[in-house]
């Protein structure tokens, strides 16, 4: 380790620290490095290895050599393999948070909560797997026997992004080994030591050589990656989570060999409060679905729809919420909203708040950039006032920033929450049944969490639609995306 290397966090087990990708099973360091930092101090942490083209292309070798014997082991097998993956995530728990906060930003809190999420879908998939049936097919030709078979699709690839740095790992590849295929990650260029942790303890699992590859590579080298297996004929699969703007580039680049894609994009998810709603809850909710990670997931509450009569009572009490949050550095004791992962993120987030003050909206809470705090912050803010023509409620905000919304009718919450280009993820508070129903079926988001602001967990299908993307992770139908279906005819049986 270099000099430079000292604003790492001191760790109780430092050979979890990697920074060469994980090829064949064997650590392997590429012709070039890049620079991870420190989002909440801008700190040199690590320089990396970064992949290339040729390091792409062996590791896809590596995956189609483990490919037979991996398929080949019983779904317990694989199971047992993935549980003792998730018992070392839990064990070392302490130290994934710590490299995650540091690299990632993130409250530890929140980093130790990500690393139970992680271990969640190892452990969920590798009781699922054991559940791949197939069926039977009555024929109406009495000479024939006819089943459908499930088998694994074979090679993946899976591009992750930089937010939640382990769980969005594991929960494309604890399906994807738990339906017997293999698999190569190419982590976000800002976040690949979580991901190299990660990797560290699946060897220690026993995973054999060749069946995970882990590829860090700075942002120029994940285009080089990226072109590489999307254009591998081997590589069946492929899986990314992140910006619909990157999605469309690699399903383009995907057509050629017509790989089976899952796509988890972006998201503008609208939070609506009705006034029959439970205004404590409504409340809770919000700061959850708003605040969390920054504000910076893809299912984030991006802006609140608030009906007239519970207008003021609401913001009342949410604004107490919000200026109470804890804006820090991570690691800090207490801190509930850490920094911005980079410089654009900050800009971006900075823009969206400058338009909506310039176009009319009043900053009820925050507003803005917290440089004393190191070059990423900004506080928690909450904006009233908000109408649909201006940027934070058209576009993804990704920050800390709650522009609220004001609305009289049902109707009217309805179009407005429909009116966005994206589908993921939608909220709604209601007491009212008939509403809960009819509004639930209306809006146009692969989720509705109906008076909470929590609605992700390892058993549930996550995924949207629109130009949210395609593809479920998360339950059975997380596993469904690893398998082709297969018919088998048998004729000829009564010979
Ligand atoms: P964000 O805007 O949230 O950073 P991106 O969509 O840019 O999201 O990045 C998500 C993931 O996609 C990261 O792992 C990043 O390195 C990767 N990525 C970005 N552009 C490309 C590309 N052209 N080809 C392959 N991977 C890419």
């Amino acid at each position: 380790m270099s000099e430079a290397d000292t604003a790492l966090p001191a760790l109780h087990d430092a050979s979890l620290l990697r920074t060469e990708a994980l090829l064949g099973g064997e650590w392997v360091s590429g012709p070039s490095r890049f620079a991870v930092c420190n989002p909440a101090t801008g700190e040199h942490l690590a320089g990396v290895s970064c992949g290339d083209a040729e390091q792409a292309r062996l590791m896809v070798e590596a995956a189609e050599r483990a490919l037979p014997s991996w398929r080949g082991r019983s779904a317990r097998e694989r199971g047992l393999l993935l549980s003792r993956w998730a018992q070392l995530l839990r064990q070392n728990a302490d130290d994934l948070a710590q490299l995650m906060t540091a690299e990632q930003g993130k409250p530890l809190a929140e980093a130790r909560g990500e690393v139970s999420y992680a271990a969640s879908f190892l452990e969920w998939y590798a009781e699922e797997g054991k559940r791949v049936y197939g069926e039977t097919i009555p024929s109406s030709d009495s000479n024939k026997r006819q089943w459908v078979w499930r088998q694994p699709v074979g090679v993946c690839a899976a591009i992750t992004p930089w937010n939640f740095p382990l769980a969005m790992i594991t929960r494309k590849v604890a399906p994807a080994l738990a339906a017997g295929c293999t698999v190569m990650v190419k982590p976000a260029e800002q976040t690949p030591l979580t991901a190299l942790a990660c990797a560290e303890l699946a060897l220690r699992a026993g995973l054999p050589a060749g069946v995970l590859g882990v590829l860090p590579a700075s942002a120029d080298g994940s285009i080089t990656v990226g072109q590489v297996w999307c254009a591998h004929p081997s590589v069946r699969h492929l899986s990314f989570t992140g910006s619909t703007e990157v999605g469309r580039i690699l399903m383009a680049q995907c057509a050629p060999t017509l790989k089976r894609l899952s796509m988890e994009l972006g998201g503008q998810a609208p939070f609506i409060v009705f006034d029959d709603a439970d205004l404590d809850s409504a409340v809770e909710g919000a700061v959850q679905a708003k605040y969390r990670n920054s504000g910076q997931t893809c299912i984030s509450a991006n802006r609140l729809l608030v009906q007239a009569g519970i207008h003021d009572a609401f913001v009342e009490r949410l604004a107490e919420r919000v200026a109470g949050l804890h804006v820090g550095p991570g690691t800090q004791a207490g801190v509930q909203v850490g920094p911005l992962i980079d410089a654009a993120a900050l800009a971006k987030v900075k823009a969206h708040v400058d338009d909506a003050l310039a176009l009319g909206a009043t900053a009820r809470v925050g507003g803005q950039v917290r440089g004393d705090l190191g070059p990423t912050f900004f506080d928690p803010t909450l904006l009233v006032g908000v109408t649909p023509k201006m940027r934070c409620a058209v576009e993804e905000t990704f920050g800390p920033v709650a522009p609220v919304l004001k609305f009289d009718t049902e109707a009217q919450a309805l179009a407005l929450a429909n009116a966005s280009e994206y589908g993921l993820a939608a909220y709604f508070y209601s007491r009212d049944i008939g509403r809960v129903i009819r509004l639930a079926e209306a809006l146009e988001y692969g989720m509705v969490g109906v008076n909470t602001g929590l609605i992700s967990s390892a058993e549930l299908p996550f995924g949207g639609v629109k130009q949210s993307g395609f593809g479920r992770e998360g339950g059975h139908h997380g596993l469904e995306e690893y398998l082709d279906t297969k018919l088998v005819c048998v004729g000829d049986v009564n010979a």
